[in-house]
């Protein structure tokens, strides 16, 4: 017995000793070396899109709604007629009496250029002062749908949330970026069509993103629905709809538009 002590305790202190070094030894779980390509993500490739000789010029996937010469691309919402308002020098001008015109084709998602002029000439004030109106998506006849303002709103008060580049009677604009009358005023708009559920209730809201003469109006505003006159917005189920310009009732001078194109998103 007392010789096997020693033994075991020398067992003893060998395992004691060469435990630690046998896990140490041991391999250790493979993790690769971190590469900068781990999170290189190389398709989908975007599609090429051929940009215009300037920002405000048609890219090459655009639908051209107005280049300078018809209107061949828009219809008299009374009645689905051509549209009826007077093109000549590359421009074209609100016929009052004639009344909104709005495209042909129906979109949903979308980014749409579109140039606006008051006339050096516009008389009138407040809302009676250069009133037209971009609705985003008509959603019917008259002035039915989600109206961005357009409006002569250099040095002409009204109320804010009715003056050019609001969502009317709905969102202030951030800034006020009006050109005095006679010069050409840009809108771009980045457009997020709401969606419904099959009972027609809202499943999300649109969405909208404006630019007047490059400086940021509206911010991914979330719109409550569509313009009311009276009342609160309220929202209707519509699937892809037109884009209608108005012909506002005030008597001021008729504004004129020119340039406008479309890129349909997803
Ligand atoms: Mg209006």
């Amino acid at each position: 017995m007392t010789t096997h002590l020693p033994v075991c305790a020398a067992c003893l202190l060998a395992t004691l000793l060469v435990a630690p070094l046998a896990a140490q030894q041991a391999p250790a779980p493979t993790s690769p070396k971190p590469s900068p390509k781990d999170t290189e993500v190389w398709e989908p490739a975007p599609v090429v899109v051929t940009p215009g000789a300037s920002s405000d010029a048609a890219p090459s996937d655009a639908i051209v709604l107005f280049g300078g010469t018809h209107l061949d691309e828009w219809v008299n919402v009374k009645g689905g007629g051509p549209a009826g308002w007077r093109v000549a020098d590359g421009v074209f001008t609100v016929d009052k009496p004639v009344g909104n015109i709005q495209t042909k084709r129906s979109f949903t998602n979308y980014q749409l250029h579109l140039e606006w002029r008051v006339p050096a000439t516009i008389t009138g004030k407040d809302q009676g002062r250069g009133n037209s109106g971009l609705f985003l998506a008509s959603t019917g006849g008259g002035d039915a749908g989600y109206e961005l303002q357009i409006l002569d709103s250099y040095n002409n008060r009204t109320y804010a949330n009715g003056q050019a580049g609001s969502l009317y009677k709905q969102a202030i604009p951030l800034a006020n970026a009006m050109r005095k009358p006679g010069e050409w005023n840009v809108y771009d708009v980045i457009w997020t069509a709401p969606t419904f559920n099959s009972d027609g209730s809202v499943r999300t809201r649109a969405r909208v993103t404006v630019l007047h003469n490059g400086v940021l109006i509206q911010n991914n505003y979330e719109l409550t629905g569509e313009t009311r006159y009276i009342g609160a917005p309220t929202y209707k189920a519509h699937g892809a709809t037109p884009i209608k310009l108005q012909a506002h009732g005030d008597p001021s001078e008729p504004l004129s538009f020119r340039n406008i194109w479309l890129r349909e998103l997803k």
